[in-house]
């Protein structure tokens, strides 16, 4: 017999339990499934905990829409429910005249994604805001700030059980067999837990695609490449040097070796880029001479030694080494042809920023599909 929900989210991860709260909050019965004993197991609780502004994503795509929403979303969400954050802003430098054109880039684009408060700095402006950077000029992000991810995610799983939803670990998600009439979800690994559903939501993170390859009647053509990219974080000792958050311009998959502050103040430089094959998250600690290399032509009064490894994380990228960032996939009935079912793929940065515009949008997608 299998037990029958309105509504399945796989993955309690900050996407899954935004898409979970919002459905719920609709009048939706849910229940999350989550492999690990707790919440924000994995991607969530390995990244910056950046709010972005919504800078550098293509024009119209979902990153860029999805930002800017969940962004304003995300800060209304925290003075409401009294999540931690602060709006610190951001200064992006450019360390060498080559770089200013891309600076004026950025901020084209910023405008075409209705980011449109940037402001130009000189380097003396830079020099009086953040005396410990060095560079040719700036461009100062307003609306960029921190959060306290963990946070954020618990006050929306207490929104989610409020409106009766449920969120049960240890519940790998193993076979989906989807009939004209309904979706049913096989759950551990002897398949003896089986949930009937109407919605199901894959919000598996680094495991979408697995989730996705075991669903009986979806396309292999909507299941896209899934490219693997670590990265490392090091806090540095002592008092932070920066007030704001300090970001090199942006290349090869990432937005470069920044420097980030926790609410705690301590600063993170990272994160960097590997090209990677399986998901683990060791430390790499001998990468910290490299970090130092990319650190120093904006911070030259770095002291390496403060340098301390912290911790790894993975994005779930869509575009592997070289090609052009991919944008997220959303996919509801109208890509797949399956009522009910929505897959999340690549939901990398900005995804925490996004998560909230997230849930509306899936909400929006499911009522569509009725
Ligand atoms: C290095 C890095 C830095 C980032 N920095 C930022 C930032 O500063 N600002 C920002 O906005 N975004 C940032 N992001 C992006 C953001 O962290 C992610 O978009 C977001 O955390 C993704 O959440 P998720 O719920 O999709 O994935 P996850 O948090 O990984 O959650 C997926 C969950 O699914 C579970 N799961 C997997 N398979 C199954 C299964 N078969 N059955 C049941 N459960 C399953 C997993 O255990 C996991 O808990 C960053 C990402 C990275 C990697």
């Amino acid at each position: 017999m299998a037990e029958k929900i309105e509504c399945l989210v796989v993955g309690g991860g900050v996407i899954g339990i935004a898409i979970a709260r919002r459905l719920a909050l609709a009048g939706l019965e849910v229940l999350v499934l989550e492999a690990e004993s707790s919440i924000a197991s994995h991607t969530s609780s390995r990244n910056s905990e950046v709010i972005h502004a919504g800078i550098y994503y293509p024009t119209n795509s979902l990153k860029a829409k999805l930002c800017v929403a969940g962004r304003k979303l995300l800060y209304e969400y925290c003075k409401k429910k009294h999540v931690p954050f602060k709006q610190t802003g951001k200064i992006i430098i450019a360390t060498d005249s080559a770089q200013v054109d891309q600076l004026a880039a950025y901020e084209h684009q910023a405008n075409a994604n209705g980011v449109s408060n940037l402001e130009h700095l000189s380097a003396q402006d830079v020099a009086k805001l953040e005396p410990q950077v060095e560079c040719h000029a700036g461009l100062l992000s307003p609306s960029t700030g921190i959060i306290d991810s963990h946070n954020f995610i618990l006050a929306l799983q207490g929104d989610l059980e409020n409106a009766k939803g449920t969120v049960v670990f240890h519940s790998k998600v193993e076979n989906v067999h989807m009939s004209s009439d309904k979706i049913l979800v096989e759950v551990g690994q002897t398949g003896s837990y089986k949930v009937q559903c109407r919605y199901l939501i894959n919000a598996a993170g680094l495991w979408a695609q697995d989730v996705a390859r075991t669903m009986t009647g979806l396309p292999a053509a909507c299941i896209p490449t899934l490219h693997l990219a670590k990265a490392h974080y090091f806090a540095y000792q002592g008092k932070s040097p920066f007030e704001r958050l300090v970001y090199p311009v942006a290349g090869g998959g990432g937005l470069g070796i920044h420097a980030t502050i926790d609410l705690a103040g301590q600063t993170r430089f990272g994160p960097d880029v590997s090209w990677v094959t399986d998901i683990n998250y060791d430390f790499d600690s001998s990468r910290q001479a490299e970090f130092a290399d990319a650190i120093r032509p904006y911070y030259p009064g770095l002291d390496s030694d403060r340098l301390m490894p912290a911790y790894t994380g993975i994005r779930p990228k869509l575009s592997g080494p070289g090609e052009q960032a991919a944008d997220f996939e959303i996919q509801a009935a109208d890509k797949h042809g399956i009522d009910g079912l929505v897959n999340l793929f690549g939901i990398e940065s900005p995804g925490l920023t996004a998560s909230l515009a997230i849930g509306e949008y899936v909400h929006t997608a499911l009522l569509r599909s009725e």
